[in-house]
């Protein structure tokens, strides 16, 4: 084994692979840029090296000052997590003549699987089943369409080169293939540095569902089993489960053989994932009649690693430094088995409502769930984050995840509920109500699974307010008086109950809830306080602090148990049921996530400029696409917000802009 590793990554990765590393004795190297020069998973390390600026290219893949960095530590080994260098065979290769392990597969296993139109050619080799398509180097558009219209719409537009939902087109007709394989081919070449796409038949209401693979340099292959990732946004997974709810044990191995015969095609070594598109053509209750197809294959450890380790009891993180030290794998298929349900969430900084766009900001408050409430082992959050923290544009936007285990996948799912309740998040929008929201679901509380279960279920998941107003105001209300009791106990001699007058006062609270103003009127009677919200009834008002610092509020017949975060003027209240937020008006900050005020078209935050599509003097219709912007590993397209003429272009493709920075002048065109 290794006495020393070097983690070429960051985040909650980083800090993953570093908690491994020291519970087997070994020590750990971080590496950092600029703006993580205290972040946690430098502080989780023995020793940390600068390696450069912000930007993912100015530091975390340069990977010659990454090598230099293992090699004046005394590192022996170099563990790239997942994302920046873990799938670039350029850096496996330059890791061996440096002298040091790479923990990983081989670089031509890299080089195999690299590319999603040559892998099917090796998979097709190796008999693993594939989707109905055509991956072949012939990119003639005319050929491509022949292929479209061969397969039979709809189909699926890939960027040969993709990853991360990115460089994908669904096309429903032949007529639309022309367009939508020049964007695809674009979104390809600007993301991906090459414009080879594959068509495939684009399965219908699909499952997604993917193979853990373990290989070792002795030829030994062994399968850990399925997870199931169907849920996703933007082609991107949300919640991850494992084992796949409704498998059999028949198609359980012959997936886990397909996905072992395809790792042997590329004499694979070391944590990978064999993924599958699931047809269930007799719907969801018909296991049998599943029908699975190969469609890539991700030569690192996957970020839903966890639940595979949850199911198993393994570390698979001490697999990889086993195995890249030479060691055979711990067990043998026959001694692997799975025990209860796991599933991760993914906590994202980013606001669903607003097709989940990636959201920055400071972490002013970051609890995660109290370990009394849960068994131990039974609730698990892997994050690289500490309150007090930065959401900065610079990386993805993921915050933590959260991992639970039950003896049965209802279990689980009850767990997790109770876990994401109890979050609390204040700073940075998050996607934590709305994966409670999707928990609920009949679909995925049924395990009526697709990728489509989103969409499907949108009437449920967005711009829900489980609080309601009268609720928010009654625990604003709540906050409010005993903060300044507080305050009073503390200063005898402030007053603020001075506005009461002939026994009975009242005051009024200028409130916005819901971009709505709210008028709050509280009144001090003998027998305690009355609370009217708006045009409604006046009504009782009891609430009472927990020695918890939640608070127990009973209001017009209803009884919530909140926590209250006040920041500035914004309430942040966290229920049972939900959280909401609810503004003092007279001190309004007007957020800058408003795209337009007036005729100005503002970067909704700090990105890339990736196409502009218009000049100025175009005339546009409102809600057309203006401009698109690359931040956080999401394109974000610039609608107009009326009518109008452009009258200024201000930026460029390729060019960075801060938040708020003005894109785009709008005019009447009078
Ligand atoms: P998975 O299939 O495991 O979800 P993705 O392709 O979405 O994999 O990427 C894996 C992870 O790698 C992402 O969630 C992200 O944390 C990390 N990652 C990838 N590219 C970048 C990048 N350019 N900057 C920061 N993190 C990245
Ligand atoms: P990436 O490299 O971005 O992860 P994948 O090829 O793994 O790309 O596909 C990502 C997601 O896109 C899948 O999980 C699935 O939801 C959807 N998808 C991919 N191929 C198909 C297909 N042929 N039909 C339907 N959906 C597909
Ligand atoms: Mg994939």
């Amino acid at each position: 084994m290794f006495k020393k590793i070097l983690i070429a990554n960051r985040g909650e990765i980083a800090c993953r692979v570093a908690a491994t590393a020291r519970r087997l004795g070994l020590k750990t190297v971080a590496v950092y840029s600029d703006a993580d020069a205290h972040a946690k998973h430098v502080m989780a390390c023995d020793e940390a090296v600068h390696v450069g600026g912000n930007s993912p290219k100015e530091s975390y893949l340069q990977w010659q000052r990454i090598i230099d960095a293992a090699k004046a530590t005394g590192a022996e080994a170099i563990h790239p997590g997942y994302g920046f260098l873990s799938e670039n065979e350029d850096f496996a290769q330059a890791c061996a003549k440096a002298g040091l392990v790479f923990i990983g597969p081989p670089a031509s296993a890299i080089k195999d699987m690299g590319l999603k139109a040559e892998s099917k050619r090796l998979m097709e080799a190796a008999q693993v089943p594939l989707v109905p398509g055509y991956h072949g180097a012939d990119q003639d558009p005319a050929l491509l369409q022949k292929e479209a219209d061969r397969i039979g719409y709809p189909v699926l537009i890939k960027a040969s080169a993709g990853g991360g939902g990115k460089g994908m087109r669904a096309v429903e007709k032949a007529a639309d293939f022309a367009a939508a394989l020049d964007s695809c081919k674009r979104e390809a070449i600007n993301s991906f540095g090459d414009d080879a796409v594959l068509v495939e038949k684009y399965v219908q209401r699909p499952r997604h569902i993917e193979i853990q693979v373990f290989g070792d340099t002795h030829g030994n292959v062994v399968y850990l089993f399925e997870r199931d990732c169907s849920v996703q946004r933007r082609h991107q997974k949300v919640l991850e489960e494992a084992p796949a709810p409704g498998m059999t044990e028949s198609l359980r191995q012959r997936m886990g053989e397909a996905a072992v015969a395809a790792a042997r095609a590329v004499k694979y070594v070391g944590a990978g994932t064999v993924e599958f598109i699931v047809e269930q053509p007799g719907g969801y209750d018909k296991p049998d009649e599943m029908k699975f197809y190969f469609m890539e294959m991700n030569t690192r450890l996957q970020v839903e690693h966890p639940v595979t380790e949850a199911i198993t009891g393994l570390d698979l993180v001490e697999w990889q430094l086993r195995v890249a030290s030479g060691e055979p794998l711990p067990l043998a298929q026959d001694e692997l088995d799975i025990q209860g349900h796991a599933i991760e969430a993914r906590i994202n900084a980013e606001n669903p409502d607003k097709n989940f766009l990636p959201a920055t900001g400071t972490l002013h408050v970051y609890r995660k769930p109290a370990a009394s409430s849960f068994e131990i082992d039974e609730v698990r959050v892997d994050d690289g984050v500490r309150e007090g923290d930065a959401i900065s544009p610079y990386y993805d936007s993921m915050i933590a995840k959260l991992i639970v285990w039950g003896a049965t996948r209802e279990e689980a799912l009850g767990k997790l509920d109770a876990a994401l309740a109890e979050m609390r998040i204040v700073g940075v929008q998050t996607n934590v109500q709305f994966l409670r929201r999707v928990l609920a679901t009949p679909s995925f509380s049924q395990a009526r699974l697709d990728t489509a279960l989103i969409p499907r279920e949108a009437d449920s998941l967005f711009k829900q307010d489980p609080i309601g107003v009268d609720m928010a105001v009654a625990s604003a209300v709540a906050q409010t008086v005993l903060a300044e009791q507080d305050a009073q106990s503390h200063d005898p001699f402030s007053r603020v109950d001075g506005f009461r007058s002939h026994g009975v006062a009242s005051r009024r609270i200028d409130l916005q809830y819901a971009g709505q103003p709210v008028v709050a009127k509280l009144r001090y009677l003998d027998d305690g306080l009355q609370l009217k919200v708006g045009e409604g009834e006046a009504a009782a008002l009891d609430f009472r602090r927990q020695p918890d610092g939640r608070i127990d509020v009973r209001y017009a017949g209803r009884r919530e148990v909140v926590q209250v975060f006040a920041r500035g003027e914004v309430m942040h209240v966290f229920g049972t049921q939900g959280a909401t937020l609810i503004t003092e008006l007279d001190v309004l900050t007007h957020s800058s996530e408003g795209v337009a005020e007036g005729g100005r078209l503002t970067a909704p935050m700090p990105g890339k400029v990736v196409s502009v599509a218009v000049r100025a003097g175009d005339k546009v219709r409102k809600g057309q696409a203006l401009a698109v912007m690359e931040a956080m590993k999401m394109e974000h397209t610039i609608a107009a917000p009326q009518d109008g003429v452009v009258d200024e272009v201000l930026y460029a493709p390729g060019d960075q802009v801060a938040e708020g920075a003005e894109l785009l002048r709008l005019g009447t065109g009078t």
